[in-house]
């Protein structure tokens, strides 16, 4: 392999231009958090000292770092860190990497938690992402997460551990055989598969490395929407609310589905890039 450019201003060069070459859509910022990861310095010291050398081994580490990024690698496993609702979150690849868009689905979530009081259940908690950034801002709430991924359910506890969030706790099951049978929650929140499994999308970078079976669901991506929200009738207390973040065209099958299935005040908002991402439906027996 080529050598690598020792200094900062150089190797910022060098690895921006190989990761453009790769196909990387953000190939500049790309270049600097891994140097700044190799470095273990803030991004302000890459303008402040352009001159300085990377020692020998900062510079394995960094060729290793550049080589899984020009393969496609996602940043948030290589640094094995993803930001979501400002909480720094451990991810692997046993987990989807928490979505800016999904904060919409928090938003709505505390809206509603405004609404009616009671325990909080997030189903298909991944890295714990919702579940962690509930609990956080409702202290007094119980929230618990449920994936059917083990590896999944040791990061999100891994998470609430590092972050001291004690109000939360995570289980594993296939949706609500992760729950015990007979609790009642005021809000059920659900990220769930959505994807069509013939989505060109799935080809397309990040995504590729994700685990499939945390995007894509059958009957064009609405199988588990439909399945949690025919079982959420029986976990939901009286004037409890049902939540789920869905793909920006489908709001109008969900809203239908949940509609079916009898939930009231069904409704659908949107995401900062304005599109439909989030519906909900009320459980009035
Ligand atoms: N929003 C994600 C994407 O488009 C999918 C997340 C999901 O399937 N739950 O890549």
């Amino acid at each position: 392999m080529m050598s690598l450019p020792a200094r900062i201003d150089e190797l910022t060069r060098y690895s921006t231009a190989v990761l453009s070459k790769s196909g990387s859509p953000s190939p500049a910022i790309d270049a600097a958090v891994l140097l700044c990861h190799v470095l273990e310095k803030p991004r302000s010291y890459l303008l402040t000292w352009p001159e300085k050398t990377l020692t020998e081994s900062q510079l394995d580490s960094f060729a290793e770092l550049l080589a899984r990024r020009q393969n496609g690698e996602p940043i948030a496993y290589i640094l094995g860190q993803r930001e979501f609702w400002s909480l720094p979150l451990q991810v692997s690849s046993a987990t989807l990497i928490p979505r800016p868009d999904t904060e919409c689905l928090v938003i709505v979530a505390l809206e509603k938690a405004r609404q009616v009081t009671g325990p909080i259940l997030d189903l298909g908690t991944g890295t714990g992402a919702i579940a962690l950034a509930l609990a956080s801002e409702l202290p007094d709430i119980k929230v618990t997460g449920v994936d059917i991924q083990p590896a999944a359910c040791e990061v999100a506890k891994a998470n609430a551990e590092r972050l001291g969030i004690t109000n939360v706790s995570f289980s594993q099951g296939n949706w609500f055989e992760g729950v015990e049978k007979g609790t009642k929650f005021a809000l059920i929140v659900s990220n769930p598969p959505y994807i069509d499994a013939d989505d060109p999308h799935l080809q397309c970078g990040d995504v590729r490395f994700e685990p499939r079976s945390a995007l894509v669901a059958e009957e064009q991506g609405l199988a588990d929407i439909r399945t949690i929200a025919a079982a959420a009738r029986q976990y939901l207390q009286p004037q409890g609310w049902l939540l789920f973040e869905h793909g920006y065209e489908q709001a109008e099958s969900v809203r239908g589905l949940l509609q079916s299935l009898g939930y009231q005040s069904v409704h659908t908002e949107q995401d900062d890039s304005g599109h439909d991402r989030v519906t909900v439906g009320c459980f009035l027996p």
